[in-house]
Order: structure tokens, then C-alpha cells, then sequence
């Protein structure tokens, strides 16, 4: 999915930075985690107990760490990253450290309007990832956000509308959502929007009740075969390989599936600047003190970021990122 920024032939261009990145062992993907700080409510997860003193903490240098590490991905996230309001001076001196980089924010939504869109736009946003687990209250009632799916799904026709065109949801396969699979994707591809899928995981904070049961595996399979359907009747809605959809009921079946490549194909840099393999590990080091890491033998989670970087790099794969 190509941002307004980049046009096709930046694509050559992507792919040899890509090589470049991947040769030389440096992440591919920086995660900017610019507070820790946020207003949901969601229990699978414990950043909205995070003490108001921790915005003390937020004050790294993200430009410089972006031009150290020039990654092809950068995210932006938290927490919340709205609830910055420098957010935009953040993006806009990233985006001006490094070339040929797309540049994602991951929000709740909540305070996302058209206006903010436009600014972060402006600022060298390329992509708005919006959380949504189910078209209805349920996920009001999830992420403790009264009245947020409707907002959400208002939202992003007027953010087409006023030319804010690159918005993904990103959805958490769960226990209680399987049936809300395909009508997301379906409401995404009416909007002209992309799903990502991620397999739920306890390890934000312990919290394993919302992972699909054993009982479920058969309704499971048939959500993820449904995907799989999905994609092979329409291309460029759900941005998932196959690849990592296929493997998510394993996963959950407690299948090993080999090490993650965290913080070896992504990073995440916190908000005063400290280094973790990913958002669910301690900090190991500020990043102007950064070394590579190795690949760990870790099943805690199979993020979407973790389970893409097992994926290869197939002709599928390559037409999906393209579509
Ligand atoms: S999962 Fe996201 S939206 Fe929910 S509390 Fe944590 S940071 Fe906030
Ligand atoms: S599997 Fe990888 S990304 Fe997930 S918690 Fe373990 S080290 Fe982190």
C-alpha cells in the first residue's frame, strides 16, 4: 500500500533499501513507543496504569534514533501517541531524518479527528493503524472507550474524504471476536480500508482470558481459512501473508514455531530513548549504546510483527505489500 509520499518507482527503491537493511543485519522496523501513557481501558493490557510521573521519562531524541538505525518502517506508537501533543514536531523531524522510510502511527482512535489526520499527514504520516477487535460495543466495552467502534467506522469515510486515505485496523484474534473476522474485513474493504491481524497474546500483562480456547479450535480454523478465502478472492484489504494467518492456529495450539527475530528485524526504542527486542521485554540499553541482537527461542506472543518476519519472502508476498 503506497503512501501519497512514494510513487511506484520508489518501489525499486524500497526493495534495495530492504536488502540493504537485511544484509547487514539492522532492523527493518523501529518501533517508536513515544509514551507509555494512555486513556483506554483495555485489560489484556497495563499501559493506562502507567504513573503520570512516567511522562518525565519521555524525552528521546526519536530523529537522532531514526537517522542511526534509517529503518524501511517506522512506527509510532504506545500507549497512545495521540495523547502527545507534539506528536506531530516528532513526526515531521523523523520524517526528515530519514529517506525512503514509511511511517505508521498505531492509535485507539479515540481522539483521532480529520483534522488531526491531516497534520500528522502533513508531518510525514503515511499510514493510520486504528485498533478495532469488533464492529460493535463489544469493543467499546473492550478498550473501555464508550461508543468508539461507531466513531471509528464514521471516522474513516471522512477521513477518505479529506484525503487521508492509508488506514488499516489492526484486530486481535481473541475468543470472543471469531465471528467478527470476516465482517471487519468486509467493512474494511467497503471503507477502502486494510486489515492487520494479530493473534491475541497474555503477555502485555498476564491476562489470558481472552485467548481462544481449545474447545474453539475448529471454529478458529474456519475464521483463518475464511481469511485465507478472503485474500484469495480479493487482494489488498487484508495485508497478512498467508504465511502468518496459516500459522496462528498452531500457534495457539502451543506449536513451537521456531525463534522470533525480534530485535533483529525490529526494535523498539521507548520513550527516554532505552532499546527492548520488543514492546514485552525489559529495556537492555539506551540506543546510542545499541547492539544487534541474536534470535530468541520465545513463544510468548505471535504478533503480526513477530510472525511476519518468519515469512518468506514469496512473489505473494511481495504482491501483497504491493497491493
Ligand atoms: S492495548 Fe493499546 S489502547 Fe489498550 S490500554 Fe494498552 S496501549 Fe492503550
Ligand atoms: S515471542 Fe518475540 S516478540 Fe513475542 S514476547 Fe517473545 S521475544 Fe517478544
Amino acid at each position: 500500500m503506497l503512501s501519497a509520499r512514494y510513487r511506484p518507482w520508489h518501489v525499486p527503491l524500497f526493495a534495495a533499501k530492504y536488502g540493504w537493511l537485511h544484509a547487514r543485519r539492522r532492523p527493518v522496523l523501529v518501533h517508536f513507543e513515544v509514551t507509555m501513557r494512555c486513556n483506554a481501558r483495555c485489560d489484556f493490557c497495563d499501559y493506562w496504569r502507567t504513573e503520570e510521573s512516567a511522562r518525565a521519562g519521555e524525552h528521546a531524541a526519536f530523529a537522532d534514533a531514526a537517522r542511526r538505525f534509517a529503518p524501511l518502517m517506522i512506527t509510532f506508537t504506545g500507549g497512545e501517541p495521540l495523547l502527545r501533543r507534539d506528536l506531530e514536531g516528532i513526526v515531521a523531524a523523523v520524517a526528515g531524518a530519514v529517506r525512503l522510510t514509511y511511517i505508521a502511527v498505531i492509535t485507539h482512535g479515540a481522539m483521532l479527528t480529520v483534522d488531526r489526520a491531516r497534520a500528522l499527514r502533513a508531518a510525514g504520516i503515511d499510514q493510520f493503524n486504528i485498533s478495532l477487535d469488533y464492529l460493535d460495543e463489544r469493543h467499546d466495552r473492550a478498550r473501555g472507550i464508550p461508543g468508539l467502534a461507531a466513531r471509528i467506522l464514521d471516522l474513516v469515510p471522512r477521513l477518505r474524504a479529506a484525503g487521508v486515505d492509508a488506514v488499516r485496523f489492526n484486530t486481535v484474534i481473541k475468543d470472543d471476536n471469531l465471528d467478527q473476522l470476516v465482517p471487519i474485513v468486509e467493512r474494511a474493504a467497503a471503507l477502502g480500508a486494510g486489515v492487520s491481524f494479530s493473534a491475541y497474546s497474555a503477555s502485555k500483562n498476564g491476562n489470558a482470558a481472552h485467548r481462544p480456547r481449545p474447545a474453539q479450535a475448529q471454529e478458529l480454523q474456519a475464521a483463518v481459512d475464511a481469511l485465507l478465502a478472503f485474500k484469495r478472492r480479493r487482494r489488498g484489504v487484508i495485508v497478512n501473508s498467508d504465511h502468518y494467518l496459516a500459522a496462528i492456529p498452531r500457534w495457539f495450539r502451543g506449536e513451537d514455531l521456531g525463534p522470533c527475530r525480534s530485535g533483529v528485524r525490529t526494535i523498539h526504542i521507548g520513550p527516554s530513548g532505552m532499546v527492548r527486542r520488543c514492546p514485552d521485554f525489559p529495556d537492555d540499553a539506551h540506543w546510542t549504546a545499541f547492539r544487534p541482537y541474536a534470535p530468541i527461542r520465545c513463544s510468548e506472543c505471535f504478533y503480526a510483527c513477530r510472525g511476519e518476519s518468519q515469512a518468506p519472502l514469496t512473489w505473494s508476498r511481495v504482491r501483497d505489500v504491493m497491493a
